[in-house]
């Protein structure tokens, strides 16, 4: 008898779905429950398998249709199933499958687990040249840089940048009264600009034929990975895995931390009001960024670092700069201070204890925000069963300069490699990675990733600093220029910082440079490629730079590097 198969009683008729994959042909003999097609339809991916034995008569879509949910997609030659004659139709029941998730089977060139930059970044490269791809992200598109890290904060320094602009509104002869900051709208905003991009996102994904997979991968072996959710249970054939799975904030071992009131980054995003009083634990870049945004907002913060001054990564002369601008900003500052523990008063504040220089001290806070690293994500993602290695420290996943774990075709990028945290890293490392499953070798280089701080004000530093040059024995000229000789920066009224540039005497190319000072996150771009590019600074000198901007600084430093006298304009 001839048996129809449709998509299912659950949806009404008129709506739509979409033919992901077309998994038999005419003529092929299948069994009762065999996934003939797989289907998105508004309540997500889903499976339509047959009822019955027998053999496929027609099949009448392709993939890539959409079509009613009515549609008689294909049709078998078979003897209709007792169960399913005492159901209304034979037809998959999406509400069934939502009890017993389906289990289906999928085949991919490169499976990418992660949607991060690192991730989405290489699944887009490796679909324009041509390889099949599967993403699967267990929570949102854009990891955590779109959704719980740089977008979201940078947002935030914005609106912390518009009302600073406000309170000093007379300095430029503006006037403006009853100003105030509401967390709601902030927060709203924030959540706007995050949802455009991952949009954004999605559209890309969609536009390179991107397979997309929501749920929570575990690897099986080196060409079996399994995805779980609550509706579906992948399994996936592949030739090629890309592990892109980021990190996670670090959480100190100290008593107190279960506190409702101790926050990690994320929530610090999301906060509903600004706290009065703000401890920060940690003083590396995102807790120096979010000390700037907090008190601009109006809380007291306090950050009490461990190390003997914050932004550790920056030279010496960077981090005073940093330091002077926290102080006039109102940010108490403790330095090689170790947190001990963090108890809860009587009226639900919190108590930090700390030592510093011995002594016991102790600051009341209406939050306490952890913020000291972050871990890679590799919790049940099945490494040992496909004996894949982690690093020395066993923090992060080993690999080679080609982005290549120990099993030749499982490569790993971005966070969890535990190499830059850095989300221009994780791409440009999905993009080596890709390159080398596609037959392109190439390497990774670390010497040029540049990196951008968005303190006040704002810090771009690429190549060698002057400390790490010392550290390894080459002999520096350093050429400088302070932003309060800058036209632009004194219109803009932003005149704090510098720049400064640093070759190599003995090869006369630039080979590293800091910029502590208004668009400095920009600016940076400029050394990256000198640095790239070999350099020398008469390179930048011989470069006309317009008048008037904040670049100009960058060819006063160079002048200066070059023997000719800086004229401030
Ligand atoms: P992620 O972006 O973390 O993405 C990994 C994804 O993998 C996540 O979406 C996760 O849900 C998914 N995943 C994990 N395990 C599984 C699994 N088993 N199955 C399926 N999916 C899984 N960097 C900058 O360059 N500039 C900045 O200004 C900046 N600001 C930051 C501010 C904050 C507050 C934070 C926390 C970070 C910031 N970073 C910044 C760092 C940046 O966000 C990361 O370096 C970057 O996101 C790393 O990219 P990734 O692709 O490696 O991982």
């Amino acid at each position: 008898m001839n048996i129809e198969v449709k998509v299912g009683n659950s949806l009404n008729k008129n709506d739509e779905i979409k033919i992901i994959k077309i998994l038999k042909n005419v003529g092929d003999s299948i069994r009762l429950n065999d996934v003939i097609f797989e289907v998105e339809s508004g309540k997500g991916a889903s499976a339509v398998n047959s009822k019955t034995k027998g053999t496929i008569e027609s099949i009448n879509v392709k993939e890539g249709d959409t079509v009613n949910a009515d549609k008689v997609l294909a049709q078998i030659n078979g003897e209709q199933s007792p169960k399913a004659t005492n159901t209304s139709t034979n037809n998959f029941n999406y509400f069934q499958n939502l009890i017993k998730p389906v289990k289906l089977q999928m085949e991919s060139d490169i499976t990418i687990i992660g949607g991060g930059p690192g991730g989405y970044v290489a699944a887009i490269h490796a679909a324009k040249l041509g390889a099949k791809i599967i993403l699967i992200e267990k929570e949102k598109l854009g990891g955590t840089c779109l959704n719980w890290g740089c977008i979201p904060t940078k947002t935030l320094v914005r609106s912390a940048q518009v009302f600073d602009t406000l309170k000093k509104a007379e300095e430029f002869g503006c006037y403006a009264e009853n100003i105030g900051i509401r967390m709601e709208k902030v927060i709203d905003r924030k959540d706007k600009v995050v949802a455009q991009l991952v949009q954004g996102i999605k559209y890309l994904m969609d536009k390179n034929n991107i397979k997309v997979i929501n749920g929570v991968a575990e690897i099986v072996d080196n060409e079996t990975i399994l995805v779980k959710s609550s509706t579906q249970q992948i399994t996936i054939k592949t030739k090629n895995i890309i592990i892109a799975t980021g990190s996670k904030s670090a959480v100190l071992s100290i008593n107190g931390i279960e506190n409702k009131n101790v926050i990690n980054s994320s929530d610090a995003l999301s906060l509903k009001e600004v706290p009065k009083k703000l401890v920060i634990v940690g003083g590396g870049v995102i807790g120096m960024e979010f000390a700037y945004i907090f008190a601009s907002f109006g809380a007291q913060v306090s950050v009490v670092e461990f190390m003997d001054q914050c932004l550790i990564s920056c030279d010496d002369d960077i981090c005073e700069e940093n330091k002077k601008s926290a102080i006039k900003k109102g940010i108490k500052l403790y330095n090689t201070a170790k947190v001990e523990e963090i108890c809860e008063a009587e009226d639900n504040e919190c108590i930090v204890h700390f030592i510093q220089e011995g002594k016991d001290k102790y600051i009341t806070a209406n939050k306490v925000l952890l913020s000291v690293g972050r871990t890679p994500y590799i919790d049940g993602l099945g490494l040992e069963k496909a004996g894949i290695e982690l690093n020395q420290n066993k923090k992060g996943i080993k690999v080679n300069s080609k982005m290549q774990t120990n099993v030749s075709n499982i490569y790993a990028i971005g966070d969890v490699t535990n190499i830059i945290l850095l989300a221009h890293a994780a791409s440009h490392q999905g993009i080596v990675a890709v390159n080398n499953i596609m037959g392109r070798p190439c390497d990774m280089d670390y010497t040029v990733v540049p990196s951008a701080i968005f303190t006040e004000p704002e810090i771009g530093m690429v190549g060698i600093g002057e400390k790490a040059a010392k550290l390894q024995g080459i002999e520096v000229e350093v050429g400088r220029f302070p932003f309060s000789a800058n036209g632009k920066a004194l219109c803009y009224g932003e005149s704090n910082g510098f720049i400064k540039i640093i070759k190599n005497k003995s090869t006369e190319r630039i080979i590293g440079a800091s910029i502590v000072g208004l668009h400095a996150t920009d600016l940076i771009a400029e050394l990256t490629l000198a640095i790239k590019s070999n350099l020398t600074a008469e390179a930048i000198t011989e470069t006309i730079h317009a008048h008037p901007t904040t670049a100009e600084v960058i060819y006063e430093a160079a002048l200066s590097l070059v023997g000719e006298i800086g004229r401030a304009r």
